[in-house]
């Protein structure tokens, strides 16, 4: 038998760099690939370890030099997924976490200090708007929200150290001028943070728009199959530096495990985030025609103002079409009981359709008119589209709708 050594073959440890010609899909494909020592697998190793050996030359610590030390800091599966999301977003640096949550309130936390302000989008993500409706607010920062249809420009103050939206905006699926925000942002000397979850950067990459540092839940279209938490931050290296130091102190970590899912999740992003932004779109033009549907919510749908945005700055729309039961609330729950295909269930992005009734779920907490002020009226349901077939998604809405 030979030793371990002996069945390392030198040309194991390389990688060629990806040609400079390679286009997206080919990107998406190979990026944060790394060579693998051992034994050349293809597929880059789960590094299921909590701690790492210190260098033998200085047995002390592992201080210094660039290696890894403790999988709460740095974990190589953990760098392979973070890889793969920087070069989708075209920045300079980027982290995974343990969660979307831990991401956002990381890069906040991170951000912001007491009598700082945040000027932040009208209608976001239930759980940002909990961290800047209460823990925010504590900690002596002030939150100036901006209306969908409001304007930046006009809240900013010399006070502002971030400026913070979603676009497309959840449930109601508004867009937002990535451009706009970024000027306005930059005019005040303020960070720029976009959560790109529903776009994914197949769709839309803000950092091209002038956006400074993008968050995802990587829950969603990231892991793209419903089966783990995490999340990302990508920006440029000085701001994650400063990010990094507030992650190990709260020690919101992805695990390894989950590291090597999102990794692996990511390389099939392309082709199902494509087809599910095609279907969503062939659904949402055919359901104001299906009887029981009011209206239907898709990114530019709002007004010709929008539409022309959402051509700027994204490439599709996207995976989610939201729609109105006319009935109302009751008609609609009854209406999510009776789907056969289609699930009822909070999140997004996974390979199999989900519906739920935002006033039940991500917009619970608020009062029916902040839900109106927000266009979050009775009877509207929020889809994910998945991989199915788009003609028996629209079936079964229909049949369940009683109207087969
Ligand atoms: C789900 C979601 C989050 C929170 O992410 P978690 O992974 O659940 O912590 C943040 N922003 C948006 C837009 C989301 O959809």
């Amino acid at each position: 038998m030979s030793g371990p050594d002996e069945r390392i073959a030198p040309g194991r440890r390389k990688l060629p760099e990806l040609p400079e010609w390679a286009g997206p899909a080919t990107r998406l494909v190979h990026a944060g690939r790394r060579p693998d020592f051992n034994a050349g697998s293809v597929v880059p190793p789960i590094y299921a370890t909590s701690t790492f050996r210190y260098p033998a030359e200085n047995s002390e610590s592992a201080s210094g030099g660039n290696l890894y030390e403790y999988t709460r800091y740095e974990n190589p599966t953990q760098e392979v997924a973070a890889e793969t999301i920087r070069e989708l977003e075209g920045g300079e640096a980027a982290r995974v976490f343990g969660s979307g949550m831990g991401a956002i309130s990381t890069t906040l936390l991170s951000l912001l200090r007491p009598g700082d302000e945040i000027v932040a989008l009208e209608s976001l993500y239930g759980g940002t708007v909990n961290l800047l409706t209460h823990l925010l607010p504590e900690l002596g920062v002030k939150v100036r929200w901006v209306p969908t249809d409001g304007s930046p420009e006009a809240a900013m103050t010399p006070g502002t150290k971030v400026v913070y939206l979603e676009s497309p905006t959840n449930p109601t699926l508004r867009v937002s001028d990535l451009t706009r925000w970024s000027r306005a942002a930059r005019a005040h000397g303020a960070v720029s943070v976009v959560d790109n979850t529903f776009a994914t950067p197949v769709n839309q990459r803000p950092i091209a728009h002038g956006i400074d540092v993008v968050v995802h839940s990587a829950s969603k279209y990231f892991g793209g199959h419903s089966d783990l938490i995490a999340g990302a931050v990508v920006g440029p290296k000085e701001i994650v530096e400063r990010i990094r130091a507030t992650h190990v102190v709260l020690g919101s970590s992805l695990d390894p495990i989950a590291s090597f899912l999102l990794a692996r999740g990511l390389r099939t992003l392309g082709v199902r985030v494509a087809r599910q932004s095609a279907s969503a779109a062939a659904i949402a033009r055919k359901l104001p025609g299906v009887p029981g549907i009011a209206s239907a919510h898709y990114p530019g749908s709002a007004s010709e103002d929008e539409e022309q945005i959402a051509r700027r700055q994204m490439s599709g729309r996207g995976g989610v079409v939201a729609f109105v039961v006319a009935a109302g609330d009751d008609a609609a729950r009854a209406f999510l009981g009776r789907l056969r295909v289609i699930q009822p269930a909070a999140s997004l992005g996974g390979v199999e359709s989900l519906a739920s009734l935002p006033v039940d779920t991500s917009h619970a907490h608020l009062t029916p008119s902040a839900r109106a002020q927000r266009g979050i009226g009775p009877g509207m349901v929020r889809l994910s589209v998945g991989l199915e077939d788009p003609e028996d998604l629209l079936r079964d809405i229909s049949e369940a709708l009683g109207t087969p």
